[in-house]
């Protein structure tokens, strides 16, 4: 059986960023370090930031002045930043430079006079923190969402940085019939639409494809659904522990991608267990004990 990795498959850039600084936050802090929400969406990575000392809140009522709190990638809005400062929180800042941008250009946007409507999900909380910086955000998740919208006579449009480059085709061509004038930024990362590619591409290539990431991890979930829609065998796991020998029934070539929130060593970890499958190894721990040919 042989093993393909997408190229980009693992932490992206801002995440690596992300988790670089908050780790140098850690071992500078003199009191307790916090991250304000889940530093990234990937349970395994967050138990190990957790054994180094790191504290996950999701509120910030109870922290003492003087602890350190860091801003994940996602970024947070202007309000939350004023409200930690004003509680003599020292503020890390990890946000993504990208998520960043999308910020700064929804802005631009109102300040032009342009109402501003994100593509995204409302309950992400990097579209919570782009919606934070505009006064009145419309956020759209779904097309159906998007065909009741009324007309507009300008409109300004940002997207989540993960959303699927589908999706966001579809949603311009349906919003260029909805306004008189239409202002769009694709703020789609490049990270996310390398690796949508790479999954898409790969996933037509091989026999079974292994999706590995958070389950709660929006990017993965994407790269999932992109995946499978191209390849039915496709499977989303958060480790090797979930793999079943009968996926690979007959399976020649596996593919493996991962979302930007996958630390790497989790990658290898999946990667080490098919090999080890391959040579006739056994997960029989889980109740399966049947060989891959190698
Ligand atoms: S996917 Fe892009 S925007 Fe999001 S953290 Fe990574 S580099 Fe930044």
């Amino acid at each position: 059986m042989k093993i393909r990795v997408a190229k980009s498959a693992g932490f992206c850039w801002g995440v690596k960023r992300a988790v670089n600084i908050a780790i140098e936050a850690v071992k500078r802090s003199k009191g307790k370090a916090y991250c304000l929400g889940e530093l990234i969406h990937n349970r395994r990575e967050i138990e190990r930031l957790k054994k180094l000392g790191m504290e996950f809140v999701e509120d910030v009522e109870s922290l003492e002045a003087g602890s350190t709190v860091i801003i994940r990638s996602h970024g947070v809005a202007p309000q939350v930043f004023s409200c930690l400062k004003e509680r003599g929180l020292e503020v890390v800042d990890a946000t993504c430079p990208f998520v960043k941008e999308v910020q700064d250009k929804a802005v631009k946007l109102e300040e032009e006079g342009y109402p501003v409507l994100i593509l995204g999900n409302p309950k992400h909380p990097e579209v919570e923190g782009i919606a934070g910086h505009v006064k009145n955000p419309i956020i759209v998740s779904s097309l159906e969402e998007l065909r009741e919208l009324p007309q507009f006579l300008k409109l300004g449009v940002v997207c989540q940085t993960t959303l699927s480059s589908g999706f966001f085709r579809e949603a311009v061509s349906l919003l260029a019939l909805k306004a008189k004038e239409l202002k769009v930024y694709n703020t789609i990362c490049k990270a996310t639409a390398i690796r949508q590619k790479e999954a898409k591409e790969l996933a037509s290539q091989v026999d079974v494809m292994l999706i590995v990431g958070g389950k709660n991890s929006s990017n993965t979930t994407k790269l999932y659904q992109i995946s499978k829609s191209v390849n039915e065998r496709s499977y989303h796991i958060e480790s090797k522990e979930e793999i079943e020998l009968s996926w690979f029934e007959g399976a020649e070539v596996v593919g493996i991608t991962a979302g930007a929130s996958t630390p790497q060593w989790v990658i290898e970890e999946v990667v080490a267990y098919l090999r080890f499958l391959a040579k006739g190894g056994s997960n029989s721990g889980r109740g399966v004990c049947q060989a891959v040919g190698g």
